[in-house]
């Protein structure tokens, strides 16, 4: 029988995990930070900003959110991320993308200081993933993947998984989360061939290649865990997956719908990032005060 996977549910696991971790901070008089920045006003991004902004406040996490207009140089914007890597009060940046044309948004990326990174796509943090290494941060969406597949108890190592799309924000990090806790993992994307016959070995398969419906209910394992990452707007305005929904249902043992499944868990896998990087500040700030203080007792 089907297991649906309740994204929507399961992100207000994490979010109420993130708020109660940031009311223990507040008991200490630290506040964590995330400063979301968003250039232009295309609409999209403008709800996207919106909702992020709310779902911060909510866990307790001090956001602002710097609007900025669409003819804003590079020079301005990486002289305010620069601010914001100066700002002890912000603690996680999150610039919106994509950026207006004119930007680039890799060189903006990479001015964004790795340790505030919450939406894990500096080089550094790409690095520390690739490594195996988990003290970085992790791309937000991908994470929450891992997350629905832990608190839905599908285990991740020996099993066989199929990731459908190679992009550096959900795919390549998503097989190296999957590779990280031991699972046997195979990257598909627009070459690849014969991808029926590929998905139909997976035990898990998550497909995130922004083409709707493109995997269909005879290309997966019966049984298989089924985590679809799209999100496209049909033509009727009908918000499908990259999985035919109808399709999958009779042969999946679970499945993420669309929306309610990975799309809520993308917010909240923010939230714990941000709180991750000031706890890690918080942590660090003491622990150069304790230094400090040692050093003056022996200096008494
Ligand atoms: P992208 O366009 O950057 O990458 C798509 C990938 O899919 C590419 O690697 C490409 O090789 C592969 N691909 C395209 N057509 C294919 C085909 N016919 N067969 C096999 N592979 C194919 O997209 P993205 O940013 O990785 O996003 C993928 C999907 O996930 C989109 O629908 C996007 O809206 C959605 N998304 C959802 C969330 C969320 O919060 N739920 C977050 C990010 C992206």
């Amino acid at each position: 029988m089907l297991r649906l996977l309740d994204g929507k549910a399961m992100a207000l696991t994490v979010r109420e995990r993130v708020r109660q971790a940031v009311q223990a901070l507040a008991r200490q008089g630290r506040t964590p930070g995330l400063a979301v920045v968003l250039v232009g006003d295309d609409p999209a991004s403008q709800v996207y900003v919106r909702n992020k902004d709310r779902a911060a406040r909510e866990a307790g996490i001090e956001a602002r959110t710097l609007l900025l207009a669409a003819s804003t140089r590079q020079v301005e914007l990486e002289a305010r991320i620069n601010e914001l890597n100066q700002d002890p009060s912000v603690h996680g940046i999150l610039v919106q993308l994509p950026l207006p044309s004119g930007l680039d948004a890799a060189r903006i990326v990479r001015a964004i200081d790795p340790a505030k990174d919450v939406d894990g796509l500096h080089p550094e943090n790409v690095a520390a993933l690739a490594m195996g290494d988990s003290t970085g941060l992790v791309p937000c969406t991908p994470a929450g993947c891992v997350e629905i597949l832990d608190q839905s108890q599908v285990p991740l190592a020996g099993s066989r998984v199929v990731v459908l799309g190679r992009s550096a924000l959900v795919g390549k990090p998503l097989a190296l989360l999957c590779l990280q806790r031991d699972a046997t993992v195979t990257i598909a994307h627009s070459k690849t061939l014969d991808l029926p016959q590929l998905c139909a070995q997976a035990d898990i398969l998550c497909a995130a290649v922004g083409r709707p419906e493109l995997v269909r209910g005879s290309w997966i394992r019966p049984g298989a865990c089924v985590i679809d990452v799209g999100i496209n707007r049909l033509a009727s305005g009908k918000l499908v997956g990259d999985v035919a929904f109808d399709e999958a249902r009779l042969v999946a043992g679970s499945l993420t719908p669309v929306p309610g499944g990975v799309g809520p868990m993308t917010i909240a896998m923010l939230l714990e990032n941000t709180l991750r990087a000031a706890q890690r500040s918080f942590a660090k700030r003491s622990g150069a005060t304790t230094q400090v203080a040692r050093a003056r007792q022996e200096r008494c």
